[in-house]
């Protein structure tokens, strides 16, 4: 089975090509069926850049507000502890 990206180097290879162009992988020597599983979630040839950047920016967006709230979950927690220590 050809996989559409080399699970090798990650070069978009033709349909039913033997080898990969790019790096010279083929069955043999490099994309089994595990390294084909290995590389779906990578992007392939339908990946949509500006789709991606829109996901990408509201996730990190909303990972940023996330990781604030969490930033003092932690100072705080690790005050607690520091007071924890030094009142021992
Ligand atoms: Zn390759």
């Amino acid at each position: 089975m050809t996989p559409e990206v080399c699970p090798n180097c990650g070069a978009a290879v033709p349909p039913g090509a033997k080898a990969c162009p790019a790096c010279g992988s083929d069955e043999e020597t490099g994309w089994s069926e595990e390294a084909y599983a290995g590389s779906l979630g990578l992007p392939d040839e339908n990946f949509d850049y500006d789709d991606f950047v829109a996901r990408e920016f509201h996730g990190q967006g909303r990972a940023a507000r996330r990781a604030g709230k969490g930033r003092w979950i932690a100072a705080g927690l690790l005050v607690l502890i520091l007071l924890w220590f030094l009142m021992r």
